[in-house]
């Protein structure tokens, strides 16, 4: 049976950015069921950043990602415009007040302002929120480069070695997988979806961390959108879109449809939403449906992720939660738990990080 310090389960952006943070410090090993790390959620995203994206509690983390992000050459220009109709008018000020004082910018603007970013714009979508941060993530290139450094500091990867079994044995974990046996002194659970069953598993914590489907459909609309259309995003949270290579549109119904941890595919019915909805918006053709795709986002009750050591079960860390924000505060999120892992101090870039907001005890 191998001995290490540190068992990461889950291999996509929350075990892999880990595994790069601590490899240098620690044995470490990435225990990944599928046979490519990027299957599930990862592999799945709407790649960008965005400060205002899950709200004032996740802000500062995807903040502190930026730079760390930016100096990777992981980002590219977006912005973020967010809409509002008549009756989410009251939300735009809502949310414009729940980032004051944040450093967030956020520009107003009038209709004349948004036609010209959005030409096509119908009625009644009269105001605006110009948030111009968001960029776009490359988010397989950020993967790939978090393993390759994870592999240079010493880690390693262990894929097909699905978890079936983990036992509390002397101090330590004992992890059974699909690929071997495996001894550690650590377990972290970065199991995205599986989280809780992960939990379940090693007798800690029951928090519900609970997976939701979201869709994306690729269309070819005429006319094509501008190639600088920034991510538009709906105030009240029906849909957002945005302008992908060569003129097409990627468009979701922000779906939240609470399902059991899977290999999620999209259903024609969000899909059917989410055009419906776009035909409230502009007027653009839709000219044909590329192609649709689903994955899980995974939220522990209030939202927020999860970090930090269990309250039940020494020894096992929680690295889950991540929501629909899990790229964009990869960095910053995996700086804060090598941190808390090593138990050092937190680095000089999270200073505006309040570990104590996503520990897990805070469920009581
Ligand atoms: C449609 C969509 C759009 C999104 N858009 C964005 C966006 O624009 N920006 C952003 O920041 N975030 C976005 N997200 C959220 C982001 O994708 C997730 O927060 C992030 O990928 C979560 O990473 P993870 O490593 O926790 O999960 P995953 O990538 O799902 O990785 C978990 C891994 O654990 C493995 N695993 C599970 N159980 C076991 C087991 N028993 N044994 C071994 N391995 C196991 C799985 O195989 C999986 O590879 C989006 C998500 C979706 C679905």
């Amino acid at each position: 049976v191998r001995q290490i310090d540190v068992a990461i389960i889950g291999a996509g952006i929350a075990g892999a950015s880990l595994a790069a943070a601590i490899g240098n410090a620690a044995t470490v090993l990435l225990i990944e069921g599928e046979s490519h790390p990027g299957y599930h959620s990862t592999g799945r995203s709407a790649a960008f950043w965005s400060e205002t994206y899950g709200g004032p509690v996740v802000q500062p983390l995807t903040t502190a990602s930026g730079p760390m992000l930016a100096a990777g050459g992981f980002l590219h220009p977006r912005r973020e415009l967010h809409i509002a109709d008549d009756a989410g008018e009251a939300m735009l000020d809502r949310f414009a007040a729940e980032f004051d004082g944040s450093g967030v910018v956020l520009e107003p603007f009038d209709r004349a302002r948004l036609e010209q970013l959005l030409p096509g714009l119908r009625g009644g979508w009269r105001r605006g929120l110009m948030e111009p941060s968001c960029t776009d993530i490359d988010v397989a290139a950020l993967h790939a480069a978090s393993l390759r450094t994870a592999r240079t500091a010493g880690a390693e990867l262990s894929c097909d070695a699905g978890v079936l079994a983990i036992e509390r044995v002397g101090g330590g974990w004992r992890i059974e997988t699909r690929a071997g046996t495996i001894n550690a002194a650590i377990l972290v659970n970065a199991a995205g979806a599986w989280a809780s069953p992960i939990a379940r598993m090693a007798g800690a914590a029951a928090i519900p961390i609970t997976p939701m489907r979201r869709t994306i459909v690729q269309l070819a609309v005429d006319p094509a959108p501008p190639a600088d259309l920034p991510l538009v995003m709906d105030v009240a949270g029906r849909f957002y879109f945005k302008a992908e290579a060569g003129g097409r549109l990627w468009l979701s119904p922000h779906d939240e449809t609470p399902v059991p941890a899977q290999d999620v595919a999209p259903e024609e019915i969000d899909v059917a939403i989410a055009i419906h909805r776009l035909e409230q918006v502009v007027d653009w053709r839709i000219v044909r449906r590329e192609r649709a795709w689903a994955g899980l986002r995974s939220f522990a009750p209030d939202r927020a992720p999860v970090y930090g050591f269990d309250g039940r079960a020494p020894g096992f860390f929680w690295c889950a939660g991540q929501g629909g924000f899990g790229i964009q505060t990869a960095p910053a999120a995996a700086a804060m738990v090598a941190a808390l892992l090593l138990g050092r101090a937190l680095p000089d870039a999270l200073s505006g990080v309040d570990p104590g907001l996503y520990a897990p005890t805070r469920f009581g």
